[in-house]
């Protein structure tokens, strides 16, 4: 078998970085996966990792899950794509309708990203006015409107993140920082008629894991409410990882509109954007908002999708996960506390932070990230595959063992003697 290095030798002459995502272009070079089962992925080298990045996020179930390869293989039969409604797609719909306090009506797509941009147009559509209020180090996806560079400190206006996103582009993308609802609340009062919605990921899970604080997101469902501005709670990753009902039902919050997506899609691509009946009613071809997609609804994503979240319902695993994700970061705290450092979690995610717990992304920001890889490259070592950038949120898996579990708080142990 040709091995990483040779691979990743070739694939930098063919894709940028020789990778289809940037953060897969793991120095020295990314290790080439030939398969993967349960909570491990196996690589071309002859290593094997426990995986707690999980397609960061997607694989709540962990690899290869019989329930859903099942799913999958009996949809692969009948064909896979066929640009007509199918039965399923109203099963799923009524399901996720029936879990998300804040989804009367919903829309198929295919990534997260596009869930957020569908939401944004939908938001300004229906409510006639420009603005958008983002999270400073939230992330949306990778579309122009979202890209904006998160300014620590005061609310700013946006200057893009990228280039090839012109400003003018960003100039109606305000942010604030996470955790602070001064910010939010002034900055509504003084532009609520220029802004048509707020979008945030009720917990951060792309800026490292940040939690909000107690009572933040009532507190912003208030402010936005009071000042006629939509809440879209983008539970890309929350979305069937805090619970059945995501971020919203965990903590009692019911967002007008809301972006699902990762483990929708049971490991294949996916994103759903939902929300009130008024305001989805404004999609085309009922309403002039328009939105579309050759791939949207597709049979093979709806059956791995639901496949995923009737076993999640059916299962009821979160307490398990939510005791597995506890039992990781309880064995590693002291250690960690000891050299400065810190790790949290909620329901299956968890952060490791080589600095102290942050806020918002100011304080993130401050996290040692060099730190962090060089912890991550002895984690390897020792066969445990972490996200491989600070920033990023560790997963837990429903194939996950105690054993993995054990394993992996000894490996962090070992890892912290070596920086
Ligand atoms: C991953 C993610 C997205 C983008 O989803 P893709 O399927 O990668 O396009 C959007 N929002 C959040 C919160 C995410 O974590």
């Amino acid at each position: 078998m040709v091995g990483s290095e040779e691979l990743y030798r070739k694939a930098v002459k063919l894709m940028p970085a020789g990778v289809s995502s940037p953060v897969r272009a793991i120095k020295p070079y990314p290790f080439y996966t030939e398969r993967a089962c349960g909570s491990r992925l196996f690589d071309v080298d002859g290593n094997e990792y426990i995986d707690y990045c999980l397609a960061y996020g997607p694989l709540i179930l962990g690899h290869a899950n019989p329930v859903v390869k099942e799913a999958i293989l009996k949809q692969v039969e009948k064909g896979w794509l066929y640009g007509t409604p199918i039965e399923l797609e109203v099963k799923f719909a009524e399901l996720i309708v029936s879990l998300y306090p804040g989804i009367e009506m919903l829309r198929f797509v295919n990534t997260g990203s596009e869930a957020t941009m569908a939401a944004i147009r939908l938001a300004r559509g229906y409510t006639g006015k420009k603005g958008i209020v983002k999270v400073e180090g939230s992330f949306h996806g990778a579309h122009d409107v979202v890209l904006v560079k998160a300014g620590s400190g005061a609310t700013t206006h946006g200057t893009p993140n990228s280039a090839g996103v012109p400003e003018e582009f960003v100039k109606y993308t305000y942010q604030v920082p996470y955790n602070d609802l001064e910010s939010l609340s002034d900055l509504l009062e003084k532009k609520r008629e220029e802004i048509a919605a707020m979008i945030l990921e009720p917990v951060m899970g792309n800026s490292s894991l940040i939690l909000p604080e107690k009572d933040y997101l009532k507190e912003v469902r208030k402010v936005t409410e009071e000042n006629e501005v939509l809440l879209i709670f983008d539970e890309v990753i929350t979305g069937f990882r805090l619970s059945e009902g995501g971020a919203q039902q965990y903590y009692g919050v019911k967002p007008d509109l809301t972006t699902l997506g990762k483990i929708a899609g049971g490991g294949l691509p996916i994103g759903i954007y939902g929300g009130k009946r008024e305001i989805m009613e404004m999609i085309s071809p009922l309403g002039p908002v328009y939105q579309a997609g050759t791939f949207s609804g597709n049979p093979l994503t709806l059956s791995a999708g639901f496949a995923t979240v009737n076993y999640l319902i059916n299962e009821k695993p979160y307490k398990d996960l939510e005791e597995k994700t506890k039992a990781i970061v309880e064995g590693i705290q002291p250690e960690l506390e000891k050299l400065g450092y810190s790790s949290n979690c909620i329901a299956s995610m968890f952060g490791i932070y080589f600095g102290k717990e942050p806020k918002n992304y100011a304080d993130a920001l401050k996290l040692d990230s060099a730190k962090f890889f060089k912890f991550f490259s002895e984690m390897l070592k020792e066969g445990i595959f972490l996200p491989p950038s600070q920033y990023e949120t560790c997963f837990v898996s429903v194939a996950h063992s105690e054993e993995d579990i054990e394993k992996t708080v000894e490996a962090v142990r070992t890892c912290l003697r070596k920086l």
